[in-house]
């Protein structure tokens, strides 16, 4: 029995984040300032706490200018679109990202739509979101970039190659087969309401599953030689250790090895390419605010 690889995400973002750091002293030299991104937070969430400190964290590796918003839960809408709208106007700020999700009260489609679509580093904006659909330059969303990235540097031209995307998520499912139809795939969407999800994913070169679910695919549902893209991030019981927890994808991968050409493992597959692409996505937006041509 052939065993597939493993695809090492975390070298692949730390090779993107040297780039990236060299971008910027280029960026630096040629403006006299550092690219800056700014990262609003609301409310206490642990989760939320934790990365977005992380995202500072590797923003100031990179050679950037990191600024951090902390705002209570109780902020009302209005307060957090002047905060966006002073940001929107500050020339130190690149990129602006807000940590979703927001509280019940707030509505996410109006914080993000009052986000300047040339500072929209998530590119959750419905103007990057229609460029990205149209064809034309965009911010487009880091999680799918970042698998893009993977998937070209696996199998090089992704030309004709039959896809499969699970999940229709405007973060990642749809960005995600946009940029699939741009490398001229042959693409499909599936989701909850999919007939026969297994024989849709069986006829796929490459598999992108981005639902929610733990090792939800199965082994046996993959095409032999097939390269898979496990976005899934699910937090389950250990049961090798009682009382403890671990993460595991929405494929089930020691199943899979047995078929695919190639896999991203979870942890350490897709998760640390998002913040690399969201410090790339900084240094692309500062280029062009900048009236510079975009990096490499
Ligand atoms: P959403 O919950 O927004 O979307 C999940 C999608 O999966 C929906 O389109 C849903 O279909 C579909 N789905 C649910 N159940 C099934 C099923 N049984 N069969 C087929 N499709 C199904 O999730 P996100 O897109 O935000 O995230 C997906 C996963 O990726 C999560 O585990 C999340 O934690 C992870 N993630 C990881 C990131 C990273 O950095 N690695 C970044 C972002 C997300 P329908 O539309 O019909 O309801």
């Amino acid at each position: 029995m052939t065993i597939g690889k493993l695809i090492d995400g975390k070298a692949f973002a730390a090779g993107l984040r040297d780039k990236v750091a060299n971008g910027v002293a280029g960026f630096v030299q040629a403006t006299g300032r550092k690219p800056g991104l700014a990262v609003v937070l609301v409310g206490e969430d642990p989760a939320s706490s934790v990365y977005v400190r992380s995202k500072g964290k590797m923003t100031v590796a990179a050679g950037m200018e990191s600024f951090e918003f902390k705002r209570p839960d109780s902020i009302g809408e209005d307060d957090l679109l002047d905060l966006i709208e002073e940001l929107n106007q500050d020339e130190r700020v690149d990129g602006i990202l807000v940590q979703l999700p927001l509280p019940r009260h707030i509505d996410e489609a109006a914080v993000i739509g009052a986000i300047d679509p040339a500072k929209d580093v998530d590119g959750f904006h419905v103007v990057n979101a229609g460029r990205l659909a149209t064809g034309q330059e965009a911010l487009v969303p880091c999680t799918p970039m970042g698998c893009i990235m993977l998937l070209k540097d696996e199998l090089g031209d992704l030309s004709g190659l039959e896809a499969v995307v699970i999940g229709r998520s405007n973060i990642v499912g749809k960005p995600m087969a946009a940029l699939l139809l741009a490398e001229s795939c042959t693409v499909t969407i599936a989701h909850s309401r999919t007939h026969d999800l297994a024989s849709v994913v069986h006829r796929a070169d490459i598999v992108v599953a981005a639902v929610g679910r733990p090792e939800m695919v199965r082994g046996e549902w993959i095409k032999p030689g097939a390269t898979v893209i496990d976005v899934g991030i699910n937090r389950v019981a250990d049961i090798e250790e009682e009382g403890k927890s671990r993460i595991v994808g929405d494929v089930a991968t020691a199943e899979a090895l047995a078929h695919v050409r190639a896999i991203t493992p979870v942890p350490g597959g897709v998760g640390p390419m998002t913040i690399a692409v969201l410090l790339r996505n900084t240094l692309v937006a500062a280029h062009a605010r900048a009236g510079l041509a975009k990096p490499e």
